[in-house]
């Protein structure tokens, strides 16, 4: 039977030494005070072999020193979490996430700090598969696919000889089949090595409108299709910012995408730039049908598809890149829009940013 908290003498010390994670208590001068059993198991220190040494001795990681994430958080006040890599008494290297905080008493004193670690093995090694799988997504399956079409594109040209016309319609449809299959295969790959951080922003001076302009003629055609007129709303002045041009068009054009995609015909798409201060703000309008509320907090989510993506063809793979492009500028993303009413699309870059 198990017991109530009122049976034990100590509950708080039962929940901190029964935790799935590493706990690890020091004081003032960084002398350890109390560990758990998940710390002893991942340390390889019993607690009364550790009560008394510093810290570093016990928790060896390469953030010892002026980096020391429990130092940084007793001084700061704030919450440190970093990955990190621990060195175990038996010279084992194990892959970590820890989290600091300094440790207070009800009154807010200091006595000391608190740092939770937990193993992070498993998620290294599901991760490393899903890097395996991406690159063998991109040697093994787009490269037939690229060639195929390729051939097809040959035989539709009349290489080969004449062609009959529903060979040719035959063959076209095939063709634009695989186009759908290479575009897929694209678009996965894009969002699954952005995902892991395979591509990360190239930073240049990206000159704002410049850039519009060039998504926006690039767009042109498809808008005409539909009728639809496709406007550039910018500040007179020139907006210079720090970051990755080709994925800058391509967030841009995304969004632009989706606009034309789910508009009526005959309406108007208008991109808005602007000018923050420190960040640039970048809005994309359509008057098309909005998007239910229901859907709202999932549409940046990996193939996620709306009630009203209706006929149009998609995978929910456009939105779900935006983001990652958009994070990896340490920029924001977000869309206000109502069923019935059209939606915007907005999303802001910081005008000077720290690439990692
Ligand atoms: P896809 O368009 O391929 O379905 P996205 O990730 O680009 O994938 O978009 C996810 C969903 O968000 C779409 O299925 C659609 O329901 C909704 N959506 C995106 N943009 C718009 C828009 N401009 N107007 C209405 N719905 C939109």
């Amino acid at each position: 039977m198990a017991l109530s908290p009122s049976d034990l003498p100590d509950w708080p010390h039962f929940i901190i030494q029964s935790m799935a994670d590493g706990v690890i208590t020091v004081d003032g001068e960084m002398r350890v005070t109390d560990l758990n059993r998940a710390s002893e198991k991942l340390t390889g220190f019993t607690r009364q072999e550790a009560l008394g040494r510093f810290c570093g001795e016990v928790l060896q990681s390469s953030m010892c020193g002026r980096e020391c994430p429990l130092k940084m958080a007793m001084s700061s006040g704030e919450i440190i979490s970093r990955e990190a890599v621990l060195t175990n008494r038996f010279g084992n290297k194990i892959e970590v996430m820890l989290s600091a905080s300094a440790l207070k008493d009800d009154k807010g004193n200091l006595l000391g700090g608190v740092e939770t670690f937990r193993d992070i093995a498993p998620l290294k090694h599901l991760e490393n598969e899903r890097r395996r799988l991406v690159s063998m997504f991109a040697h093994d399956l787009k490269a037939p696919v690229v060639g195929m079409a390729g051939l097809l594109s040959r035989l539709l040209r009349g290489k080969t000889g004449k062609l009959k016309k529903d060979q040719i319609s035959l063959l076209e449809m095939i063709h634009g089949e695989m186009q759908r299959l290479e575009n897929l295969i694209t678009n996965f790959l894009d969002y699954s090595r952005l995902d892991l951080h395979i591509i990360t922003p190239v930073r240049s001076a990206v000159q704002v409108e410049k850039e519009c302009l060039e998504v926006i003629n690039r767009l042109r055609p498809q808008a005409e299709e539909k009728d639809i007129t496709l406007k550039l709303e910018s500040p007179q002045d020139i907006i210079v910012l720090q970051a990755d041009p080709i994925l800058f068009q391509r967030a841009l054009g995304n969004l632009t995408d989706n606009a034309i995609k789910y508009s009526p015909p005959e309406s108007i798409v208008t991109l808005t730039v602007r000018d923050l201060g420190e960040e640039v703000q970048f809005a994309v309008q359509d008057q098309g049908p909005g998007i239910d509320t229901q859907d709202l907090p999932h549409l940046f989510e990996l193939l996620y598809r709306g009630k009203g993506s209706g006929q149009e063809s998609g995978l929910g793979l456009g939105l779900a890149i935006v983001k990652r492009i958009v994070d990896a500028h340490g920029g924001r993303i977000w869309v206000e829009s109502e069923a019935g009413k059209g939606s915007t699309f907005f999303f802001t870059l910081p005008k000077k940013f720290n690439f990692e």
